[in-house]
């Protein structure tokens, strides 16, 4: 990669990739092959839309599918903020990986810890947020009988892991890894590490195929963990953790990333749909400076968040509609406010039948929260 400038990946701040196969050649991620992605049970729009790029390993998940063993699926959301659609795309990949066998079973973090170390969100208050985040994970048609739900701050085999991990590992290794950075949020990378591994813990049966679905700027984490599964493999006789990876998705402004920091480009599925349509119809697009160049010319969907982002990664389902709007697009047939209209509806009509199903599962989150597993 001479001449190349490496990428440097935070998965705590705002990592932009624009060229994802010299993302994998640099980090060794395998690109998800499409015989690969045929060998699933099915093909979640997430695989079949190419969002899910890369993985480490997936093979081994695909065994234990195919074989009818055992396999975890593992996530971990930091609670500091309602539901947005970054969060919604790992979320979906969780429920997805975690749906296609009756072996499979979900472990789901509250990096109740990482909240502090990173936003200095108080555990108490973290509590509030995750429950509303869980609504909406239950919304999205997580399985409340095959999951098992945490808190970091309380999981205490977790804890100890992260502790025993702490010998293994120096500070030029974590500097090297993730930068210069307090050492809080190295800790909690180590706690990350623990709740990688917990599915692997003898109660919850011992070393099994893990997979963990991120998002590309997430990788140090899988690193860090695979570097430490395999220096503790002989002591606990881990697996390392598989991992996919999905594409970093521009917010609706088209900034590189959904951040709080720039609250016109997120979009909470808990939002007032009002205050979601104007966001929607203000979004950025790959339309035209004139209408009459747009007809002639044509508009630019790949580069348009509402296609894009909107209706390719989040709520347009059906491949063939999809592809239509792309043409209608391409060849200047639909301008963007008559676009932008139509596809509020199907958005709107989205967001609005998700609060309704989020609003009836505080019960099951509540329980799910104190009990950690309803299964
Ligand atoms: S017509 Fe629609 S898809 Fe095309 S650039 Fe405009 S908003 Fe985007």
């Amino acid at each position: 990669m001479a001449g190349e400038e490496a990428f440097v990946l935070d998965p705590w701040g705002t990592s932009h990739v624009k060229d994802y196969d010299r993302l994998m050649k640099q980090f060794g991620i395998e690109p998800l092959t499409p015989e690969l992605a045929k060998r699933l049970p099915y093909q979640h729009r997430l695989v079949r839309r190419r969002l899910i790029f890369g993985h480490r390993d997936l093979e081994m998940i695909v065994k234990a599918i195919e074989g009818g063993t055992e396999y975890a699926v593992m996530t971990g959301i930091k609670p500091s903020g309602e539901f947005h659609l970054g969060t919604k795309l790992t979320s979906e990949e969780f429920i997805y990986f975690t749906s296609l066998s009756p072996k499979a079973r979900g472990f789901f973090a509250i990096a109740d810890l990482e909240a502090y170390a990173d936003n200095k969100i108080p555990l108490e208050e973290s509590y509030r947020i995750a429950l509303g985040n869980l609504m909406d994970m239950l919304a999205l048609g997580l399985d409340p009988r095959r999951v098992y739900v945490y808190r970091q701050s309380e999981e205490m085999p977790v804890l100890r892991l992260a502790f025993i991990f702490s010998r293994a590992v120096t500070y030029n290794t974590l500097e090297a890894i993730y930068g210069p950075r307090p050492f809080g949020l190295y800790f909690s990378a180590l706690v990350q590490a623990g709740d990688i591994l917990n599915p692997q813990l003898p109660h919850h049966g011992g070393p099994k195929p893990t997979l963990v679905p991120v998002g590309a700027d997430q990788d140090p984490h899988i690193r860090l963990t695979r570097d430490l599964a395999a220096k503790y493999r002989d002591e606990f006789g881990f697996l390392p953790p598989a991992a996919t990876y999905h594409r970093l998705l521009r917010d609706l402004t088209g900034q590189e990333k959904m951040s709080k920091r720039n609250p016109m480009g997120i979009l909470y599925l808990n939002e007032p749909l009002e205050s979601a349509r104007v966001k929607v119809m203000n979004a950025f697009t790959g339309g035209r400076a004139t209408a009459e160049e747009q007809r002639r010319l044509g508009g630019e969907p790949e580069k348009c968040v509402v296609f894009v982002e909107l209706l390719s990664a989040h709520f347009l389902e059906d491949d063939k509609l999809l592809e239509e709007w792309y043409w209608d697009c391409k060849t200047g047939r639909i301008l963007c406010g008559e676009c932008k209209a139509r596809a509020w509806e199907i958005i709107g009509s989205w967001l609005k039948s998700h609060q309704e199903k989020r609003a009836k599962m505080r019960d099951v989150a509540e329980r799910l929260l104190e009990e950690k597993t309803l299964g």
